[in-house]
């Protein structure tokens, strides 16, 4: 058994999660080759110079910045320049419930709202499932139970776990990851603190889930506003190459990590940068080529001879689509050179860039206001609460600069931090759910998200199917749903 920073893999990886403050655990050789120029993350907040770490080529000319920049909103008020739309779309589809966004978060929350006995769809916008365990590369699942003792409670069970078991099924667990951990029997089900992956491996899984549970799925679309009726969410409009459509339910799971669909319908939010601590973004990258004695200099997930590592960060507003753009320029510049320049140490000529990820990871965005906003304090102390929905173990990994770990097994999300304020026929899942910066840092780890996607996609489908407002919700038949579904919320059976 073995836990807590005592080798330096296990403080790396703690520090590279958080997206911030990883010179001083880059010592390695290798990796510091690797790590050089990812290792001066952007200042929270701030616009990041252009062009390449080295002085080469000059920057690359984003879009030309459009007045609405600052705004990104699109409820904004900057109409310095408008284009009038004439739209009138077709709705192509029914259903009680709509999950928008397919990541860890919205498959388990389709799963579960079909497995509850809702006609469920699914939307995403990418050609595969995941999130950004898939799409941004970040292939180890962390938050299954606190990373230190105390650790005995397993707290993310559920559909979640069967995911993991399907995974397992399919041979898709990674052979190691960098974090210290209590030892568990993943193949058995009793789940470690985290469960290393291999990205193709949880696109399978996932399909494979949704296709047990009839979930329609629809891929390659963006969701690009909601239905509105009043302040009720009535379904959403996709943008694809079918054209502009409107697909309707009588409950939308905004799933999207950055809640789009409720922030687009009008509900409040917070965002981290009036307190400039955002978290920044990271590009996640695979290395081929790495022999056992590299992946010991290396460090990262490995699954036979590729290991997936945390690359150059990036700051500012990943909400900002100039600035996004910025970010997968730069950060894809310089780790190619940050690639070919270790390729020249002695015994590395094998390793190569096998693929980055699809989209550059964001980690903090909109936290949208609900009935219920968890607070740090609460987090800190593990309070627990009646209408409690899931349990949150993971540690906060940048908290005041350092990774902050729970002294109890977990906290537990209330049920009220899913339900926005002010709009109706809407549910909150993943990392846009309403809490303070603090529970955020634990809660959006891909097991948590999990564990509330398995909530929000039941409460979703008690909603439709008893044609209930969510805010009127009987929390009482949402526990008794989830722990008829496994799921744990430390309160008996
Ligand atoms: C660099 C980095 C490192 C991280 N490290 C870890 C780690 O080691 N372990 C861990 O557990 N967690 C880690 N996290 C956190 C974790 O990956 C996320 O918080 C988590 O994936 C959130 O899950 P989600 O389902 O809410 O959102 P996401 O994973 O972001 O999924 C949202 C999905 O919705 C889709 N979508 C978004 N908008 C739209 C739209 N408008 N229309 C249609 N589809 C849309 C997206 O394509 C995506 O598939 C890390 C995050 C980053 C960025």
């Amino acid at each position: 058994m073995s836990y807590g920073f005592r080798d330096g893999g296990s403080a790396r990886a703690g520090a590279a999660e958080a997206g911030i403050g990883r010179r001083e655990f880059l010592n390695g050789a290798l990796v510091a080759a690797v790590g050089a120029a990812a290792a001066v993350p952007a200042a929270a907040g701030s616009a990041e110079p252009s062009g390449t770490a080295s002085g080469g080529p000059p920057a690359f000319a984003v879009s030309t910045p459009s007045p609405s920049a600052s705004t990104p909103d699109r409820r904004g008020q900057d109409n310095t320049k408008t284009y009038a739309e004439n739209l009138r779309t077709p709705v192509v589809g029914r259903y009680q419930v709509i999950v928008a966004g397919g990541g860890p978060s919205g498959v388990i929350a389709a799963v579960a709202a079909a497995r509850s006995g809702a006609k469920t769809l699914l939307i995403e916008r990418y050609a595969f499932l995941g999130g950004n365990g898939t799409a941004g590369l970040m292939t180890c699942y962390n938050g299954f139970r606190n990373q230190r003792p105390p650790d005995a409670l397993q707290t993310v069970k559920g559909i979640p776990a069967e995911y993991i078991a399907e995974i397992v099924r399919l041979g898709g667990v990674a052979d190691s990851v960098p974090y210290a951990q209590t030892e568990h029997d993943v193949p058995s089900g009793d789940l470690s603190y985290v469960v290393g992956f291999d990205a193709e491996a949880a696109k399978v899984a996932s399909l494979n889930l949704l296709r047990k549970e009839g979930v329609a799925l629809r891929l390659h679309s963006w969701v690009a506003a909601p239905m509105l009726e009043g302040s009720r969410v009535t379904g959403v409009i996709v943008e694809s190459k079918s054209g502009r459509q409107a697909l309707a339910a009588d409950i939308v799971v905004d799933a999207t990590g950055d809640g789009d669909v409720a922030a687009w319908a009008g509900a409040p939010f917070a965002g981290p940068a009036a307190q400039g601590d955002r978290m920044g973004m990271s590009l996640m990258y695979q290395l081929g080529g790495v022999s056992r004695e590299t992946q010991e200099a290396t460090g990262g997930i490995r699954v036979g001879d590729r290991v997936v590592l945390w690359g150059p960060s990036f700051g500012g507003d990943a909400l900002d689509v100039e600035n996004l753009t910025r970010a997968e320029v730069e950060t894809r510049l310089k780790l190619w050179e940050q690639v070919q320049a270790m390729r020249k140490r002695p015994g590395a000529a094998p390793v190569h860039l096998a693929q980055t990820a699809t989209c550059i990871g964001v980690r903090e965005t909109r936290r949208i206001l609900g009935e219920y906003m968890l607070t740090e304090q609460e987090a800190i102390r593990g309070t627990r609460f009646p209408d409690v929905i899931a349990i949150s173990s993971n540690p906060m990994p940048s908290y005041r600069g350092r990774r902050f770990f729970f002294e109890h097994e977990g906290f537990d999300v209330p049920y009220r931090s899913l339900v926005p304020l002010r709009i109706d026929g809407l549910v909150l899942t993943g990392r846009c759910i309403s809490c303070e910066q603090g529970p955020f840092q634990s809660a959006r780890s891909m097991a948590p998200a999990m564990a509330v996607g398995h909530a929000s996609g039941c409460a979703a489908a008690l909603a439709a199917k008893g044609g209930v407002a969510p805010r009127k919700l009987d929390v009482k038949a949402l526990q008794k749903l989830l722990l008829g579904q496994k799921a744990e919320l430390r309160i008996p059976a």
